[in-house]
């Protein structure tokens, strides 16, 4: 049985996760960790989150005894800490925490020549199809196609654009021989000027509830190809999570992502 513990428990995502433990196979919940000083400490999780008595506390503490995997849905200065704590104790970490900016995407790269790291900024089976489907179509689609990634979340959301809709460039730019750095367009005000060719653009839109929408779009002269994918339950990125969780455990140490998951690359 594979022993979980949460960091960010209380959370949106937290609490997706909770119950996604509830109804796995193979696999229990042990601790689920909360931000220090929350008023939910000692709360049952389970009730917590909306469903019955599991009888594990929220907590401010992790017990590196507790747990084999520690799925972190946090904040990109919190999952830092995380990270420090799987290494010190050897413990394998699945964080799904977007916005890291390159010196803790470095940690995290480093940590993992001492222990699995999957670092996964969409744990939805769907986004990750989509992205395979997004390699494809750049390779075919080649440069004569001008590319726009559309993101829209909901309004409580703090980083942009998100991590699926930087991945999805990043996964384009790779198969058509960029560098995203060098192509990225974040923002378009003013005399712009006409499109640059080879860039990328992304635009992002934050309102109300949404849970997650990413569009590509491929145009040319005459044509125009959109490859879309909309989440409308929290629960598909918990699933994904649980089911990557299975799959981290007893992998060597290494820098893993949700391809590997889902193309069961060892
Ligand atoms: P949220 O703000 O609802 O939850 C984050 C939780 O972390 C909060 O409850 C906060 O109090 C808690 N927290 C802060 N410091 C902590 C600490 N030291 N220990 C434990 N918990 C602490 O946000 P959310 O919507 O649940 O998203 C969390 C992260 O996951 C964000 O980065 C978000 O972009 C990302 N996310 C990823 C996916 C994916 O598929 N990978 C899907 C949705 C959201």
């Amino acid at each position: 049985m594979t022993r979980i513990a949460i960091a960010g428990a209380a959370g949106r995502m937290g609490k997706n996760l909770i119950l996604a433990c509830e109804q796995a196979k193979h696999l229990t919940l042990t601790q689920a960790v909360v931000r220090k000083g929350s008023e939910s400490i000692g709360t049952d999780s389970g009730l917590f989150s909306g469903s019955t008595a599991n009888g594990v506390l929220l907590s401010d503490r992790l017990d590196a005894d507790q747990f084999d995997v520690l799925i972190d849905f946090t904040r990109p200065e919190v999952t830092a800490g995380y990270l420090d704590f799987c290494v010190t104790h050897r413990r394998s970490l699945l964080t799904g925490t977007t916005g890291l900016d390159a010196t803790q995407l470095g940690k995290l790269r480093e940590a993992s020549q001492q222990i699995a790291v999957l670092h996964a900024p969409n744990t939805s089976i769907g986004v990750n199809l989509s992205l395979d489907l997004l390699r494809q179509a750049a390779k075919v689609l080649g440069d004569d196609f001008d590319i726009e990634i559309i993101e829209a979340h909901h309004r409580n959301k703090i980083d942009a654009p998100s991590g699926t809709a930087l991945k999805m460039g990043e996964v384009i730019a790779e198969a058509l021989d960029r560098n995203l750095d060098d192509c990225a367009v974040y923002a378009r005000q003013g005399q712009t000027g006409a499109r640059q060719p080879g860039t990328i653009g992304f635009q992002t839109l934050r309102a109300g509830d949404i849970v997650g929408e990413h569009t590509v779009l491929f145009a040319a002269a005459g044509e125009r190809i959109e490859i879309t994918h909309k989440v409308s339950d929290r629960m598909i990125f918990a699933r994904g999570a649980i089911r990557a969780a299975r799959w981290i455990v007893g992998q060597e140490p290494g820098y893993y992502s949700m391809h590997d998951v889902i193309s069961g690359n060892n």
